[in-house]
């Protein structure tokens, strides 16, 4: 005998064929309640006395079965009262349903309301869930199991929608066919909105409510597997980061920062079309992912969106600020299966827009790869280039502007490494290859001595004896080896504590917070300062490195070399020098090139500076040329000196930084 399937026959014809099929009385009538249930879903009013007449004929087929079951008024009048689920029972058969009282309160009827057609119940539930709990019904009543179970929403009488989980026990006759169903209904609004909220969080970024990188990749990975199924659809991935974003953040807070960045994303939300995708993948990092696009051309026209949705200033707090953006583009290439890959590529070609000078975009080709080979090569070539003796230091002079003329109070070492075959290489080429490495605590130490033993040399001691400052790596602090480095460098070059200072940078003090502290500490007890390196283009603020042992901040050049020309720069060097004023910091000025910022400065009360104005970065011996000089003769103008050492050939060297390695 055919069973009774789940395939609702909406018609009468069709339903009468059913009961033959069937031959139940029962099914019979639970096919009308389905069916009855199916055409709700369509027209509900309409198909009400549709429903009766439906069941009057189901019922008039003459099964016991089919008869209505009898109202019980004290329905588990106790457990129900009790119970914090409100009970229901479904006769199937008969199309009646009847709840505890807890179901009234649920749903906000009063007292005096008993409802027990299946209308009202029906009428409840909202029209988008009420294919689903047909299906649930239709799949779990045909089946052979006990339980029933379904969540749909459901609305109380305030006009709310509440979601409410129905489980249930299936009661079947001999036969196997379900003629009720009894169970329990539990609110589950509340919980369910923790775990959206949860899905939420997991997936979406809070602060501008933008997928994050997780689904971010989940959303990549999906176009990625729709353009190979679909052959010509293809996408373009943008990386997008913010230019100089945590000088912002730093010195305007982290409360405007957060309002910048949520600026940002509503911005970027209106440069992208719909159906593209626009996600946060981290800090000021965002990604665009456009579907349906194949040539570059059509990327950057999004690119040149996202520069023109940032033109204009973004109102944050009380004050206006213009951010822009380095994009990098990437496009669909059937050979990457990973998304990691096109970010790992969008990303490059980001950097590459930034080392171009900022708020543009790149292309992505493969090329930039080769960047990331030439550090491997350079990493081989690394190995034994101190033994044999490829590095050597520059020497750039810091000044004291307190006097009407420049005083020299010491000086930056600076590495090189003269390379066998590619010539005289910056230290932003290598010191993130020696980084990687371990290769930068012998590198390390070889510049700490090589610096102590050129200043003994050249400078003799005293009370005004000038200090040379070495730059250190994160690495190098993070190891507590370093202290006994120092010990034994100040001890084998007989110079004193005070006169060698360490450069930091923030980077270098948060690779390791607590290792950092305990290193600048025990040097500081010895009389070994620090300073704080490049200061702005980090995320610390000026409170909290007032809690590190460092008394000297470094402001950085790209804020010196654009404060002529950028209130805002100008703005931002002035709070600086304030604020580490009032804290009792020092400071200098780095990168000063032109007379007029020299002036500036010392108006804003900066106490010491260093830079191109004063010529490039000096060999030792014409550091100490040029120390010699100016013990000979103490009143001289030290930049006559200079101008005097170079034109005696003195300042000639080929290994001056080139503007681009500098400039960063
Ligand atoms: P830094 O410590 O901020 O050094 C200042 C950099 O700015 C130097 O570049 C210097 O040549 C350049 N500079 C100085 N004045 C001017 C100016 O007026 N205009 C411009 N455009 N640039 C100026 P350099 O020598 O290429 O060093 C780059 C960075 O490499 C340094 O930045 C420092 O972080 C790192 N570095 C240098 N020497 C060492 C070292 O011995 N060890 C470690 N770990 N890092 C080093
Ligand atoms: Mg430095
Ligand atoms: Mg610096």
């Amino acid at each position: 005998m055919p069973n009774f399937l789940w395939d609702p026959p909406d018609t009468p014809e069709r339903m009468s064929l059913a009961f033959v099929l069937t031959g139940s009385a029962v099914a019979s009538a639970f096919a009308v309640a389905l069916v009855t249930m199916v055409r709700r879903n369509r027209r509900l009013s309409h198909e009400l006395g549709e429903t009766r007449e439906l069941l009057a004929r189901a019922n008039a087929l003459g099964s016991e079965d089919a008869q209505p079951h009898p109202v019980v008024e004290d329905w588990l009048s106790l457990p129900s009262r009790t119970a914090l689920d409100a009970l229901w029972d479904w006769d199937v058969v008969a199309d009646r349903i009847r709840f505890s009282a807890r179901w009234r309160e649920l749903v906000g009827l009063s007292a005096a309301e008993v409802h027990r057609s299946t209308e009202e119940w029906w009428g409840r539930i909202h029209p988008s869930d009420r294919a689903q709990l047909q299906a649930d019904v239709a799949s779990q009543l045909t089946g052979v199991g006990t339980q029933f179970s379904s969540e749909h929403r459901v609305r109380h009488e305030d006009g709310r929608w509440l979601l409410l989980h129905w489980v249930g026990v299936i009661g079947r006759g001999p036969d196997g066919r379900a003629e009720r169903i009894t169970g329990s209904v539990r609110n589950t609004t509340a919980q369910r909105d923790v775990e959206g909220r949860q899905r939420r969080e997991a997936l979406y970024d809070a602060l501008t409510g933008l997928p994050n990188r997780a689904l971010a990749i989940d959303l990549l990975r999906r176009a990625i597997n729709r353009a190979r199924r679909q052959g010509e659809r293809r996408f373009a991935v943008l990386y997008v980061d913010l230019d100089r974003f945590s000088i912002l953040n730093d010195s305007l807070g982290h409360q405007a920062g957060d309002e910048i960045l949520r600026g940002v994303a509503d911005r970027l939300r209106t440069a992208i079309r719909p159906g593209d995708m626009i996600a946060r993948l981290s800090g000021d990092e965002f990604l665009l992912l456009l579907d349906d696009v194949s040539e570059f051309e059509d990327a950057e026209i999004v690119a040149d969106r996202v520069q023109l949705v940032l033109a204009d200033p973004l109102q944050v707090l009380t004050s206006e600020v213009t951010v822009g953006a380095s994009v990098g583009i990437v496009l669909h290439d059937s050979a990457m299966v990973e998304p990691t890959d096109y970010l790992r590529d969008a990303a490059l070609a980001m950097h590459c827009a930034k080392r171009a000078g900022r708020a543009r975009h790149e292309r992505f080709v493969p090329e930039m790869r080769d960047g990331v080979r030439r550090r491997v090569s350079l990493e081989q070539d690394f190995r034994g280039a101190i033994d044999r003796n490829e590095f050597n230091l520059l020497y750039q002079p810091i000044w004291a502007t307190d006097g009407p003329t420049e005083r020299l109070v010491g000086f930056e070492a600076l590495l090189r490494w003269n390379h066998p075959v590619r010539g005289t290489l910056s230290p932003g080429e290598f010191i993130p290859i020696a980084e990687e490495t371990e290769m930068i605590v012998s590198l390390g130490g070889w510049t700490l001595h090589r610096a102590c033993l050129d200043l003994r040399d050249f400078a003799s001691p005293g009370p005004e004896a000038l200090w040379v400052s070495v730059n250190i790596a994160a690495r190098q602090l993070a190891n507590r080896g370093l202290v006994a480095m120092v010990d034994n460098v100040l001890h084998a070059t007989g110079l004193d504590a005070s006169r060698l200072k360490l450069e930091v940078t923030e980077n270098v003090i948060l690779h390791d917070e607590t290792t950092a502290i305990e290193v600048l500490e025990s040097l500081a007890a010895r009389g070994v300062r620090a300073l704080m390196d490049d200061f702005g283009t980090g995320h610390a603020s000026l409170t909290y490195l007032h809690r590190l042992p460092i008394r000297t901040i470094k402001i950085d050049r790209y804020f010196i070399g654009r404060m002529d020309v950028s209130p805002q720069c100008l703005e931002i060097v002035r709070s600086i020098i304030t604020l580490a004023k009032s804290l009792g910091m020092e400071i200098v000025a780095e990168g000063v090139e032109h007379e007029a910022q020299l002036v500036q400065l010392r108006g804003l009360g900066c106490r010491a500076v260093q830079g191109y104005l004063f010529g490039r970065p000096l060999l030792a011996e014409e550091a100490q040329a040029l120390v010699a000089g100016l013990e000979r003769s103490p009143g001289a103008c030290p930049r006559a000196l200079l101008a005097q050492l170079a034109l005696s050939g003195g300042l000639e060297h080929a290994s001056a930084p080139s503007p681009e390695m500098v400039s960063r």
